[in-house]
């Protein structure tokens, strides 16, 4: 069996340091907003090459203290990619503004950058880009229409710790007005629960989240902000920090198979993803697209390869936004019906990857 994502022995690795670090922590009888805290903040930092990280519960909630600390009006309109992941939405309408929907590029599936400036409206206040599969969005053409229209640029890093963004050096998360990571335990930087962060150089806004995250306090029982409660916990970030000096590593196998992938795999019925540089994707998710997907998933299950959909319903057909289900986004459905995710992980042996492209290869 070729499992999606062998989460234990992805953690098993690292069992010495990550039983230490929890030993640390309970042993130090302090749990929220401590040293480890501080700790993993400070590094991540460094990792993404930004002044400012604040850890918080999940990746849900960094989008949406972001969001909440820009202050915008009620009912501004916010851009995003309409094949985004459902929280990158929910960040937006759960501040009471409203989601623009533009579509992704079919060869990239990130937003298509030739379609932003048209959704822009006097209401526009941002717009949000998602790294999405773990592939860094091209940000200059972004960050020169946000210059243009007076806009926040605001990133959906969830997917991508570690990459770059395609036409520059530095890495996600470092050149928008803030950024929002989740550590959930798949993905490429994961912990043993929930765990997320805002990473950001603007100063101002890292002390309001900080606050915003902590019941909109920084003095104990000093509320200036009606905020949430949403920390990452000691033992979360004690896990991550055990874990962070290890994602480039893990990352370059990660796209050491994503390569053998691109190699090898040769089947007139299955589209490969691209990739622009080395740096430039972290393949959270090998993403495929087939026509007849829904079979080629079975046809691998019946020879024991694991796969995902990611994501079997496009936002704008969920129940929960039935206002937008009429809509015709053909790009976001074409990509919504054809992708398939293959196995990809820094744990998979070769012999896995070699067995997955035979078997693809015979479909
Ligand atoms: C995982 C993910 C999130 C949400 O992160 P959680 O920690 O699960 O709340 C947001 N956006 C994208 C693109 C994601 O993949």
């Amino acid at each position: 069996m070729v499992k999606f994502l062998d989460l234990f022995n992805v953690n098993e690795r690292f069992r010495t340091d990550i039983d230490a670090a929890i030993k640390r922590v309970l042993d130090s009888g302090y749990y929220l907003l401590g040293n480890e805290n501080k700790n993993f903040c400070e590094h991540f930092a460094k990792f993404c090459g930004v002044k400012h990280c604040i850890g918080v519960a999940n990746g849900l909630d960094a989008l949406t203290l972001i969001v909440k600390a820009f202050d915008f009006e009620r009912g501004s309109e916010i851009i995003v990619p309409a094949n985004t992941y459902i929280a990158t939405i929910l960040s937006i309408s759960q501040n009471g503004h409203i989601t623009v929907l533009v579509e992704p590029d079919i060869n990239t599936y990130n937003i298509d950058i030739n379609k932003i400036e048209q959704a822009i409206t006097p209401k526009t206040k941002a717009i949000m880009v998602v790294h999405l599969y773990g592939q860094g969005v091209e940000i200059q053409p972004v960050l020169d229409l946000a210059k243009k229209y007076n806009l926040k640029v605001i990133e959906d890093c969830a997917q991508a710790h570690g990459a770059t963004y395609i036409g520059k050096t530095e890495r996600v998360g470092s050149l928008s007005d803030a950024s929002a990571f989740s550590f959930y335990p798949g993905k490429n930087l994961g912990c043993l629960g929930d765990g997320g962060a805002v990473t950001t150089n603007d100063e101002e806004l890292a002390n309001r989240i900080t606050a915003l995250r902590n019941y909109g306090s920084h003095i104990k029982y000093h509320n200036i902000y009606q905020g949430v409660n949403s920390r990452l916990d000691e033992l979360q970030a004690a896990v991550l920090d055990v874990k962070l000096p290890h994602l480039d590593a893990d990352n370059a196998r990660r796209l050491e198979i994503a390569k053998y992938y691109k190699e090898n795999i040769k089947n007139d019925k299955i589209s490969l993803p691209i990739i622009h540089s080395d740096s430039s994707h972290v393949f959270h998710v090998f993403a495929v697209r087939c026509k007849t997907r829904d079979d080629l998933q079975k046809y691998l299950a019946d020879n024991d390869i694991q796969t995902l959909i990611h994501y079997p319903i496009p936002p704008h057909k969920q129940e929960c936004y039935k206002e937008w289900n009429d809509r015709n986004y053909p790009i976001t459905e074409e990509i919504h019906n054809t992708i398939l995710s293959l196995p990809i992980s820094p744990v998979m042996c070769d012999n896995e990857v070699e067995h997955v492209v035979e078997i693809i290869n015979k479909y």
